[in-house]
C-alpha cells in the first residue's frame, strides 16, 4: 500500500496549480521525513512547440520555492526526443524551453548534444538487462519528476512511469522501447492524403493509392495517427510489448534514487505534450496529485480519471501498471488522501 496525496484543481489557474503542487510537496516531505541533497533537479517536460496543453513554466514555481527555502539548489533536466523536431538537439532544446518560459532554473539535457551521452543501469527484467539513461542522471540521486498525466497512441494514458521512462532514457533507450512496434493503415479508410508522410520524420509511410507503413523503418513514434484526419491508421498491439517495456525503463529509471513524484491531472489529451499542435481535452481537470511511489501515483490517476470521467481509452496503461507491479517498481494499493 503506497500513499498519494491529491489536492483537487479545477480551474485551470497556473497560478492555483502552483500552489497546490507546493502545499502537497511540501506534505510528501514532512510526511516522509524526506532528507534532501544539496542539488535536486526537477524533471520536466518542456512541451512541443505548437502545443499548447502541456504544464506551464509558472506551475513549477512553488516547487521550486520549497527546494530553495530549504537551500537545496535546483535546476530543470530533460532528454531529447527521438523523433525530428524543436527538442531534438541540446541547443534547440533549451531554446525552445525558453521561449515556453522556463527561465526560472538553469537546464541540464541530459543525454548529451544529440541523445548520444547515456549510461547503461543494469535491471535484468523480462525485456531487458539494461537501460540507456541519459548520462547526467547518474550524477543526482534525487529528482522531483514531475509529469502530466494524458495519453499516448502507444503507450495509453499514463504519467509518472511514462515520464521516467521515456523522459528519462537516451535516444538510444528511447528507440529501445519502441522497437518492433510500428502501427497499420488500414485500406478501406485511407483517402490518400499524405498527412502522414509529412509527418513522419524517418521516412517510413510510402504513399500510392493507399499509405502504406514500412514497418523496417518505423521507430513507432505515433505521429501518424495523431495526423491522420480520418482515423485509417491504428496501432497493431500484437506481441510488441510496449507498455511492459516502459514499466522496465521506468524502474531503471529511478533504481538507486530517492525521488518525489508529483503529476498534474489536467489538460487531459489523447496524445501526449510531443504533439506540436493543439488537442481538445478527453476530460475535465481534476488537480494535482504527489507521492514517492511512481505505480501509485499512476494508479490513482487512472482510477480517479475512470471514476470522473470514465472511457475505456483510459485503461490501456493499466497493462504498464500490472507489470511495473510484477518487477517491483512499487505498489497499486493506493491510500488516497485529499488536501
Ligand atoms: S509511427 Fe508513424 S510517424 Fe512514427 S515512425 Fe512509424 S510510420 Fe513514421
Ligand atoms: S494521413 Fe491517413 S488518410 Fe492521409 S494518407 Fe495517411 S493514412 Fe491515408
Amino acid at each position: 500500500m503506497s500513499k498519494v496525496y491529491f489536492k483537487r484543481v479545477i480551474s485551470n489557474d497556473s497560478e492555483a496549480l502552483s500552489l497546490a503542487a507546493k502545499v502537497l510537496f511540501e506534505k510528501i516531505i514532512e510526511s516522509t521525513a524526506h532528507v534532501f541533497s544539496k542539488e535536486v533537479p526537477i524533471k520536466v517536460h518542456f512541451g512541443e512547440k505548437g502545443n499548447t496543453t502541456f504544464v506551464p513554466a509558472v506551475c513549477y514555481e512553488g516547487i521550486i520555492e520549497t527546494l530553495k527555502k530549504n537551500k537545496i539548489k535546483p535546476s530543470f533536466i530533460e532528454t531529447n526526443v527521438l523523433y525530428r523536431g524543436s527538442r531534438t538537439t541540446r541547443e534547440s532544446h533549451i531554446a525552445l524551453a525558453k521561449e515556453h518560459g522556463f527561465t526560472a532554473l538553469p537546464i541540464i539535457i541530459a543525454d548529451g548534444d544529440h541523445g548520444e551521452a547515456y549510461d547503461e543501469i543494469e535491471i535484468h527484467k523480462s525485456f531487458f538487462e539494461t537501460c540507456k539513461i541519459g548520462r547526467e542522471f547518474s550524477n543526482y540521486d534525487q529528482f522531483v519528476v514531475t509529469s502530466h498525466f494524458k495519453g499516448h497512441g502507444m503507450a495509453g494514458f499514463g504519467g509518472a512511469m511514462k515520464q521516467l521512462a521515456m523522459g528519462f532514457a537516451a535516444r538510444g533507450g528511447k528507440l529501445a522501447q519502441h522497437s518492433g512496434i510500428s502501427p497499420v493503415v488500414k485500406a478501406s479508410r485511407c483517402i490518400a492524403c499524405g498527412l502522414c508522410v509529412q509527418k513522419c520524420d524517418v521516412d517510413a509511410i510510402e504513399l500510392g493509392e493507399k499509405a502504406v507503413i514500412i514497418p523496417e523503418k518505423c521507430v513507432g513514434c505515433a505521429g501518424c495517427i495523431a495526423v491522420c484526419p480520418v482515423g485509417a491508421i491504428q496501432n497493431d498491439w500484437s506481441g510488441e510489448n510496449f507498455k511492459e517495456k516502459v514499466a522496465e525503463y521506468a524502474y531503471g529509471a529511478q533504481l538507486g534514487k530517492d525521488n518525489i513524484y508529483i503529476t498534474f491531472l489536467i489538460n487531459v489529451t489523447e496524445e501526449c505534450d510531443c504533439m506540436g499542435q493543439h488537442m481538445e481535452p478527453v476530460a475535465k481537470d481534476i488537480g494535482v496529485f504527489a507521492s514517492k511511489d511512481p505505480v501509485a501515483i499512476d494508479t490513482a490517476c487512472l482510477d480517479m480519471l475512470q471514476r470522473e470521467h470514465g472511457h475505456p481509452i483510459f485503461d490501456a496503461g493499466r497493462v504498464t501498471i500490472k507489470h511495473a507491479v510484477e518487477i517491483g517498481l512499487g505498489s497499486d494499493q493506493v491510500e488516497l488522501e485529499a488536501i
